[in-house]
């Protein structure tokens, strides 16, 4: 069946079949060392991955093995849906997301050099209309992703979360770009590397956690503590995002995965 398919589906099999297409890995490993977020006083937090046995080839089911989940919503690679915020409350919960937010292109905004020298580096709306000016107008649909190099530190809870003393320092974009995101544009989600979308310092932002506050508001996606966005092209990829369908759900683990054309 190679080079005879004449539907696009097709092509695609037939160009992963050949490695004209990679299927690239954008999810982290999920384990009871994933980190996640600490909010500060008064704030609940969220409970990480744990898991009890139900039976391991025993007495309890003498040939199978099995295991009870606890885990919040946000943990490890997640799906922001828009009920996650206040703003989004009468939006979709993660069951009633329409799937076709779920699969689109890729535009990659790569801030790597900046975070480097400044790890609390906000993404602008200049800076979007530079990558623009550049690759064209972001399409309908699209995921837009923010590659900071900040994946290489997510099985490091301390460098990844980044708390100083005046709490975390993570790159975000600013109230404008959060604002540019959410309303000149039509895409359907924004996704980062970091333990949130909104940047480390956005708490005390007018509004606070302006990209939840809007993008969210706006019915649009959040995805975070993505894998390997330097593996993608800045336009070209197809990304794939697959949260569990959990009804009244706000947020869900998520795998992702991009295809990817390879020359
Ligand atoms: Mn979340």
């Amino acid at each position: 069946m190679s080079s005879t398919q004449t539907t696009e589906v097709g092509a695609l099999i037939d160009g992963i079949a050949s490695g004209r297409v990679e299927v690239v890995e954008l999810t982290q490993p999920l384990s009871e060392a994933t980190p996640v977020i600490k909010l500060p006083p008064p704030f609940a937090n969220t409970p990480g991955l744990s898991r009890e046995e139900i039976s391991r080839y025993d007495d309890r089911g003498p040939a199978w093995a099995w295991y009870t989940l606890t885990i919040g919503e946000h943990v490890g690679t997640h799906l922001d849906a828009p009920i996650h915020w206040v703003t989004g409350k009468d939006g979709a919960d993660v069951a009633s997301i329409p799937i076709t937010s779920l699969v689109g292109p890729a535009c990659v905004v790569d801030k790597t050099a900046e975070t480097e020298q400044d790890p609390g580096y906000l993404l602008t709306a200049a800076d979007l209309e530079a990558w623009e000016a550049e690759n064209g107008r972001m399409p309908d649909g699209a995921w837009v992703l923010f590659r900071t190099g900040w994946g290489v530190r997510a099985q490091d809870e301390a460098a990844f979360l980044n708390v100083g003393d005046s709490g975390p320092v993570t790159p975000g974009p600013d109230v404008e770009a959060s604002r540019w995101l959410a309303q000149e544009r039509r895409i359907s989600g924004f996704g980062v590397e970091t333990v949130g979308i909104d940047a480390g310092a956005a708490g005390g932002f007018d509004p606070p956690f302006p990209l939840h506050n809007l993008l969210l508001g706006a019915g649009r996606l959040g995805l975070t503590q993505l894998a390997n966005l330097d593996r993608l092209p800045i336009t070209g990829a197809l990304i794939v995002v697959a949260p569990l369908r959990l009804v009244g759900g706000t947020g869900s683990p998520t795998r992702t995965l991009a295809f990817v054309p390879r020359g």
